[in-house]
């Protein structure tokens, strides 16, 4: 049997792993974390973090980290809408944390956020691929190295492993999933003549596309366009680079802006549904980040997720001695902030991604109300899920009061 030598063990190194890691091992914790990759990649993730998981991460200390190592912050945000400028937005005069987006090429957000793991005292291993989980009040890790097997227990095992998570199948986590509606396309682009200091969204409601434009400073842009999969989505082209520059252009994306663009990295298209678990913790494993909730990445809620997720996990585990409970109240805790993003989720997607008369009927009736006050517009994708979510809210943002 294995010994006992951590009190915690991560099954990834990604943003939750090492965040969760790095936290927890600076306040004395023996924490060691299992990584597959040996170098990170660009696997096209998350390179914009809402300003609400830009407060997340001060509330980590990673903030200053990430700005000394690869953040690059972007104060303002423009909207389109069917081509018509509806908002220049600067988002630390407007948003509930006074914060900007900030951007990053993930591999090096992921590199700085292992180091720092490292740096508070946490083992990092590297090259390591986990193959099962025991759960159990002292639950046990297997993993291997080259050909070398391996087993280790742990006080408390943390599932960190993305969104194609075993962990939730080796500890028996149901999976719930909604169902598919969405796609979502990403590129890295360099040669870009974007403004520095602005993120651009824009929608093309009535088509079932969304582009989003993320600079990262020097003329290189994380590049996103959206779909509805009943919008004529290019499925089978989701590699093609000339058809990704079309289909932004139909989202609103001006022809000239990607008429120079050099790939900097592989394009990928995903499913935007949402895939979670209720509770996550059971049995001395908690499930973070994706592997808890990957939420559809066409509303970039998914980094500030996974740092509340670390945020709550540790301040449970740090202010009680019983793990158990501690794992139980955050699960409570994530059940509850993640609903309030999902909901607000499926509100964005049913009134500027659905397709169809109905959809379009939904939107005669709420765009020209929004249009006249913006205000109906929820703003929990930029200042996170304490803002209001009710019936009340969706009323407005739906205009049906
Ligand atoms: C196209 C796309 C665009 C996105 N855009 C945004 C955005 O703009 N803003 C935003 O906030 N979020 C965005 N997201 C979501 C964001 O990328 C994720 O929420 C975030 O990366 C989750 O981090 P994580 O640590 O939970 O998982 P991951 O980053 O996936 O890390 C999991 C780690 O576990 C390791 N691992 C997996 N299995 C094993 C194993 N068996 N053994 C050892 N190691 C293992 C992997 O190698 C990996 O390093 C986007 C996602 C996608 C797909």
């Amino acid at each position: 049997m294995a010994q006992r030598a951590f009190d915690i063990v991560t099954v990834g190194g990604g943003l939750g792993g090492a965040a969760l890691a790095r936290a927890m091992a600076e306040r004395g914790a023996r924490v060691l974390v299992l990584e597959r990759e040996r170098r990170f990649s660009d696997r096209v993730r998350g390179e914009a973090l809402m300003p609400w998981g830009v407060a997340e991460a001060r509330a980590l200390g990673l903030h200053t980290l990430l700005l000394a190592t690869c953040g690059h912050p972007l104060p303002w945000l423009d909207i389109f809408v069917a081509g018509l400028q509806i908002a220049h937005r600067d988002m630390p005069a407007t948003t509930a944390h006074a914060a900007p987006w900030l951007a990053f090429y993930h591999p090096a957000m992921q590199e700085a956020v292992l180091d720092a793991a490292v740096r508070a005292g946490a083992e990092v291993r590297r090259g390591v691929r986990v193959s099962g989980v025991e759960p159990g009040p002292e639950p046990e890790v297997a993993f291997e190295e080259s050909d070398r097997h391996e087993r280790v227990r742990a006080r408390l095992v943390v599932g960190a492993d993305g969104r194609s998570s075993l962990m939730r199948k080796w500890a028996d986590f149901p999976v719930r999933r909604d169902p598919e509606r969405l796609l979502f396309s990403g590129v890295l682009l360099d040669d870009v003549p974007a403004p520095d200091d602005s993120a651009a969204i824009l929608f093309n409601p009535g088509v079932g596309r969304i582009s989003l434009v993320i600079p990262q400073g020097g003329g290189r842009v994380r590049a996103y366009v959206g779909y509805h999969r009943d919008a004529d989505s290019p499925r089978g082209q989701a590699h093609d680079l000339g058809r990704f520059v079309e289909e932004s252009a139909r989202a609103g994306v001006e022809r000239a802006l990607y008429a120079g663009a050099r790939p900097a990295g592989p394009l990928a298209m995903f499913e935007g549904a949402d895939t979670w678990v209720d509770h996550p913790y059971r049995d001395g494993v908690a499930l973070v980040g994706d592997a808890a909730a990957a939420s559809d990445p066409t509303w970039g809620q998914g980094m500030s997720l996974t740092l509340r997720d670390v945020r709550t996990l540790r301040d449970r585990l740090v202010a009680d001695d019983d793990w158990t409970a501690a794992g139980h109240g955050y699960a409570a805790e994530h059940d509850r902030y993640y609903a309030v993003v999902h909901r607000v989720d499926g509100w964005f997607s049913d009134l500027f991604m659905d397709v169809g008369p109905e959809a379009d009927e939904r939107r005669a009736r709420a765009l020209p109300l929004i249009a006249a006050d913006p205000t109906r517009l929820p703003d929990i994708q930029f200042g996170g899920p304490e803002l209001p979510a009710d019936d009340a809210v969706r009323r407005r943002f739906f205009g049906e009061e």
